[in-house]
């Protein structure tokens, strides 16, 4: 079998209007959906970041992809990472250089592994060392935001949609009783178990006033976790930590650095999560020497690819961290990816996080993908189990043309909202 053609198209999809440390999300998510076609007409599909940047290093790698064998994909990571070039002498420094390799490749990958299934009749778990769960875990990912639905809608309170919608989508939450009441409704539509809080957006006693309230609100079984981006001090990591290390699984990157979680991890009980200050292998060192963290989420989009995230995993293991899943706002190609590689990871030990339940759009066939009482199910469908809707991916390409965003700046956003705004360090 030989690659013939890779096609990737930049979309754009609805997005509320979201808080996160950084800023506010924007109307509009984006996204780059990937299409390896084979020379036995089979297409496999892939999904990674959006905007500018990761579509011109996809474009970059088409020459690189086309004519491979999509099983040899130690050969592909090569030719995209551009070892192959520089052993050859081929290469100038300054020429032919993706932004990012390990990304493009990823999404090369989770590709070819989707069209290799399909060739072979097997589900993308199954090409991964086999699944270990038929189900996967997914926690709730509740954020603080402003009224809206976003997309054509926009931010603000005043829309249609958004006044005559009474849920969590167009819900306001900017304090602890939104956040309940958010935490109620993910529940009960999707049946999650576990619940993640985005912070690092309010006053911290007033991010900790709400693991409180979804504590006494859902009782003590829920196990429930606070990412704050790495915006709060030290002093702050371990006053809040210590104030509710009680209520919480896990507390994800408090403060920022390998260094000044190592602080923090001495001084409070709780464990420390990270998809902030170990991001790569490099990282991983002084990581485990500095003893930074307690869990590891994984990302296959930036880790590169499914393979790598099953290898980190067994690493994880090596060095007694548990195992969680880091997500951005994605469409189902990502969300049934993430599913496949959790599922053939045995040291899950954690809900793997996902943005899903925000994005109404989607460009699969059948729409959404469910997911039931708190999990994705992995079907022995070959592949990732999915077909692209060439309508809808026009659609969102379509938006994408016409939203005009060409990366996500939740700076840029927030400040259309509140002039002058920056990121507060608390
Ligand atoms: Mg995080």
């Amino acid at each position: 079998m030989r690659i013939v053609d890779l096609r990737a198209v930049p979309v754009a999809f609805a997005d509320p209007p979201l808080r996160s440390a950084f800023g506010l999300h924007a109307p509009y998510a984006l996204r780059t959906i990937v299409q390896v076609r084979s020379d036995e007409g089979l297409t496999g599909l892939g999904e990674t970041y959006g905007g500018e940047v990761p579509l011109r290093d996809l474009e970059a790698a088409r020459e690189l992809v086309v004519g491979q064998d999509p099983f040899r994909l130690t050969r592909i990571e090569a030719a995209i990472s551009g070892e192959e070039a520089l052993e050859a002498s081929q290469q100038r420094p300054w020429e032919g250089r993706l932004a990012s390799p390990r990304r493009a490749f990823a999404a090369v990958e989770v590709a070819c592994y989707d069209l290799i299934g399909k060739a072979t009749g097997r589900p993308v778990a199954d090409l991964l060392g086999g699944r270990f769960r038929e189900r996967v875990p997914f926690a709730a990912y509740l954020f603080f935001k402003h009224a809206g639905i976003g997309g054509a809608d926009g931010v603000g309170a005043s829309s249609r949609a958004a006044r005559e919608q009474d849920d969590y989508l167009a819900r306001e939450a900017l304090d602890p009783e939104g956040i309940v009441r958010q935490a109620r409704d993910f529940v009960n539509t999707f049946g999650f178990r576990s619940i993640k809080l985005k912070g690092g957006v309010l006053d911290p006693e007033i991010e900790a006033e709400a693991v409180r309230a979804m504590r006494r609100e859902l009782g003590p079984d829920v196990p429930l976790r606070l990412d704050p981006n790495g915006v709060w001090s030290i002093e702050t990591s371990v006053q809040i930590g210590r104030e509710i290390e009680d209520c919480l699984e896990y507390l994800e990157d408090p403060t920022e650095g390998r260094r000044g979680m190592a602080e923090v991890a001495r001084q409070v009980q709780v464990p420390l999560a990270t998809n902030m200050c170990t991001t790569a292998w490099t990282d991983i060192p002084e990581t485990v020497e500095l003893g930074s963290i307690s869990i590891l989420l994984t990302d296959h989009h930036l880790w590169g690819g499914l393979l790598a995230t099953v290898k980190l995993a067994q690493l994880c293991r090596t060095f007694g961290w548990g195992v969680s899943m880091h997500s951005n706002s994605h469409l189902g190609i990502s969300l049934m990816a993430m599913a496949h590689v959790a599922a053939a990871i045995p040291n899950l030990t954690y809900a793997c996080d996902t943005h899903y339940p925000w994005q109404v759009d989607e460009v699969i066939q059948g729409g959404k993908v469910p997911i039931r009482d708190g999990y994705v199910e992995v079907t022995e469908a070959p592949g990732l189990g999915i077909e692209l809707d060439e309508d809808a991916l026009a659609r969102l390409h379509e938006q994408y043309l016409r939203c005009g965003l060409t990366k996500r700046d939740d700076l840029i956003e927030m400040q259309k909202l509140e002039p002058g705004w920056q990121p507060v360090r608390w």
